[in-house]
C-alpha cells in the first residue's frame, strides 16, 4: 500500500549516535549543518544562510532514513516521511496536488523536516521520466522548494539510490544546498553499527569474543543487514529457548543473509 503522502510521521527517538559508520568528515559538516539551522541568526551574522534542501545518496540499508530521523530529532523538527512512489500517479495533477498538500502541511507545523525516500520517483531527469503527470508533479516539487520565505522552518531532505536519475533542475543550490554520500561501512563502521544493534541483546560469550572478526569478515554488508542479522539470530535463539544468542544462531543468520532469504526463513521456520 502507498504511503499517505502528506500526514505528520511518528518519530523514533534517534540520534545521531545511533547511526554507525559514517564517515568523520560527514559527522562534522552534518554537525555544523544542524548548529546554522539550529542559531540561524548568528549563521546570518556571517553570511550563511540555513539549508533549505539535503540530498541524501548511497546503496540501500546504509542509513539514510535513519540519518533524517536524527536530523529532524536534532532539530525538534515535525517529521513529514514519504516515498517518492507515493506521487506517482496516472491521473493529471493528482501527484502535483499531493506534493502540495504535504508543503502546506508542514508548514502549519514548523520547524518542519519533509522527506521522501527513493526521490528519483519523483524528481527523475524529465527527458527519461517522461509524462505529462510526473511532468506535472515535477514542477510543482520545484514550485514548493522556491517557496522563499513560506520554506522558512521548512528543510527538505531528499534520499536516493540513483542520484544519476536526478533532474538538474531539482539539484540546483537553493533547492538542495547539501549533497552527503552516504556508503556503505567499511570494517571501522561495521564494527560501530555491530555495537549499536548488540547493545541490549543477550551474546554467548564465544559470540560476544567473535564481533571484531565479524565486522571483518563481512565486507559489502550494510548497516540494514547487519541490524537483521542480529535480529535473525536472536529470533531464532528465543525459537529454540535459549535466553543468549549461541554461535549457532549468527551463523545461521549469516548464511540467511548472505543468501538473501533472512525474512522466508524466520517468517516460515
Ligand atoms: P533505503 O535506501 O533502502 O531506503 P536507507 O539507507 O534509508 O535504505 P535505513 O532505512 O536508514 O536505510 O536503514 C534500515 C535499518 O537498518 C535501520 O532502521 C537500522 O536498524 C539499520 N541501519 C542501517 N544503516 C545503519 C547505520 N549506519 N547504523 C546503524 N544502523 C543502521
Amino acid at each position: 500500500m502507498k504511503k499517505s503522502a502528506s500526514q505528520e510521521t511518528p518519530l523514533p527517538n534517534i540520534s545521531l549516535k545511533d547511526i554507525g559508520g559514517l564517515p568523520d568528515e560527514m559527522k562534522d559538516e552534518i554537525q555544523q549543518t544542524l548548529s546554522i539551522i539550529k542559531d540561524p541568526k548568528r549563521a546570518a551574522q556571517i553570511g550563511i544562510q540555513p539549508p533549505k534542501g539535503i540530498l541524501l545518496y548511497g546503496p540501500p540499508g546504509t542509513g539514510k532514513t535513519l540519518l533524517a530521523q536524527a536530523i529532524a530529532q536534532e532539530i525538534g523538527a515535525t517529521f513529514y516521511s514519504s516515498s517518492g512512489s507515493a506521487f506517482t500517479e496516472l491521473y493529471v495533477g493528482v501527484g502535483a496536488s499531493r506534493v502540495r498538500t504535504l508543503f502546506q502541511n508542514a508548514r502549519k507545523q514548523r520547524p518542519a523536516v519533509i522527506f521522501i525516500d527513493e526521490v528519483d520517483a519523483l524528481a527523475g531527469k524529465r527527458k527519461e521520466h517522461g509524462g505529462e503527470e510526473s511532468e506535472k508533479t515535477l514542477t510543482e516539487l520545484l514550485v514548493q522548494l522556491d517557496g522563499g520565505n513560506d520554506n522558512d522552518g521548512i528543510l527538505f531532505i531528499a534520499a536516493t539510490n540513483r542520484k544519476d536519475m536526478l533532474d538538474d533542475a531539482f539539484l540546483r543550490p537553493g533547492r538542495i544546498d547539501y549533497t552527503f554520500n552516504v556508503p556503505l561501512p567499511d570494517a571501522n563502521g561495521r564494527r560501530e553499527i555491530i555495537n549499536i544493534h548488540t547493545k541490549g541483546r543477550m551474546l554467548a560469550d564465544e559470540v560476544f569474543a567473535s564481533l571484531d572478526t565479524l565486522a571483518e569478515s563481512t565486507s559489502g554488508f550494510s548497516g540494514a543487514e547487519l541490524s537483521a542479522l542480529f535480529e535473525t539470530a536472536s529470533k531464532r535463539a528465543i525459537r529454540d529457548g535459549r535466553e543468549q544468542i549461541a554461535k549457532s544462531d549468527l551463523d545461521f543468520a549469516i548464511d540467511r543473509t548472505i543468501l538473501g532469504s533472512t525474512s522466508r526463513a524466520l517468517n516460515d521456520p
